[in-house]
């Protein structure tokens, strides 16, 4: 097999900016594992999320956007400061970031996702080992 271009490591620090959670339409992909440990989260009885949170794409499911391209879990502090409000059950495809397949096909796809993440090419250096091991992730929940 060929050796992977990030052999040597990459770095990444998220400063909580926010912009991988609002821009164009897209998707956030969640398991119905997810989608119970947010509604537990949110401290919702009967297991679901609150209406208009979710949408069902094939036999999918995705978090849905607001009209201005925010991730409706997205909240903005008194500070203007935004946040995800379900931060510690977030999906694992915001978990995972930027170790994407699609970012780490070659130098050229991880600095075009750089140029909307100002966290990645910055702060700590993740080794090639960590990298695979997020970039191959499954479950987060598993780790609990
Ligand atoms: S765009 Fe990058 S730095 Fe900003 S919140 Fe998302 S991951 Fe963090």
């Amino acid at each position: 097999m060929a050796e992977k271009w990030y052999k040597g490591g990459l770095r990444f620090t998220c400063t909580q900016c926010g912009n991988c959670c609002t821009g164009p339409p897209g998707y956030v992909w969640v398991t119905r594992e997810e989608i119970g440990k947010i509604a537990e989260f949110l401290e919702r009885k009967d297991g679901s999320l609150p209406e208009g949170t979710l949408r069902r794409v094939g036999f999918r499911y995705s978090l849905t956007e607001r009209s201005n391209g925010d991730c409706v879990f997205l909240m903005t502090t008194p500070e203007g400061k935004k946040i995800c409000s379900i931060y510690p059950v977030r999906p694992l495809q915001c978990r995972t970031w930027p170790f994407w397949n699609q970012n780490l096909r070659s130098p050229r796809d991880w600095a075009e996702a750089a140029e909307r993440c100002e966290g990645m090419n910055n702060g700590e250096t993740h080794n090639f080992v960590a990298i695979e091991k997020v970039r191959l992730k499954k479950s987060w929940i598993e780790d609990e």
